[in-house]
């Protein structure tokens, strides 16, 4: 069974981003580049799942700049088997990229996608419900379990206030969530080994997928700065201000 990881490049999440002067953006020149939080767990999860005998190959897909082949070396290292980089400079947005993995879902017939559950720059949360739409495949969201067996997957979801559990028929879209498990650390000689494992390059033509954006960016703006606090005397202050300045 092959497992397809769509891992994207995001700016780190320990990076404090800096909305541009023009307020057209992010700032991401000089900035650290990492794997999505949620995609690591994705391919933690479908090397698990290949460790366990239960997948035979993990293909790492990563959209994007030519950098991007560093997030696929990354998901090689932590141990999956290839990579393909859809190589573009054109600012891709989440139907942009559902297409280009629907096509190389049509190319490599994967029996499962696991997508992270939304990129942490953009927080669409878009992607792999559209790829599973575009393919037609039943999709599972925010997956907390994952059990591969008889041509079945069987997902726990986290939802509101509980926990709900999915069968699917494969080939099936499945996005990860924060508890699926915890990703490994890439050991100095994987990351040795990744460099030596098959990365292919194509790009959106090859595939047949136009890319151009459909949505434009109205406006980034930081968030208001908070005002200093203020200490309050005794309780019935306290209570006071909750009722007349906060409204509560
Ligand atoms: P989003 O819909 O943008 O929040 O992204 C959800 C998931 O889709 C991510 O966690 C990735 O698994 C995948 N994805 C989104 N954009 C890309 C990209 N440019 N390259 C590869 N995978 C992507």
């Amino acid at each position: 069974m092959k497992i397809l990881v769509p891992v994207k490049r995001v700016v780190d999440y320990n990076v404090k981003v800096r909305v541009k002067a023009d307020g057209t953006g992010v700032d991401i020149a000089n900035v650290k580049m990492s794997m999505n939080p949620f995609d690591e767990i994705a391919v933690e999860e479908a090397v698990r799942l290949k460790e366990a005998g239960v997948a035979t190959e993990v293909v790492a897909v990563s959209c994007g700049v030519g950098a991007c082949q560093e997030t696929l070396r990354a998901a090689m290292a932590i141990g999956a088997d290839r990579g393909i980089l859809v190589e573009t400079d054109v600012e891709l947005q989440p139907l942009a990229v559902a297409k280009l993995l629907k096509a190389l879902c049509d190319k490599e017939a994967p029996q499962v996608v696991i997508c992270g559950k939304q990129a942490i720059d953009d927080d669409a949360n878009q992607t792999g419900q559209m790829l599973a739409a575009l393919m037609g495949w039943p999709q599972a969201t925010f997956a907390s379990k994952v059990t591969l067996a008889d041509g079945k997957a069987t997902v726990t979801r986290e939802i509101d206030g509980g926990l709900e559990t999915l069968e699917l028929t494969l080939p099936a879209v499945i996005t990860t969530d924060l508890r699926l498990n915890e990703p490994r650390y890439a050991t100095l000689p994987n990351i040795m080994k990744a460099k030596k494992k098959p990365l292919d390059t194509t790009k959106p033509e090859d595939l047949g997928v136009d890319v151009a954006p459909r949505l434009a960016t109205v406006k980034v703006a930081e968030p208001p700065k908070r005002s200093a606090g203020v200490r309050v005397a005794d309780v019935a202050q306290l209570v006071d201000k909750l009722k007349n300045e906060a409204k509560v």
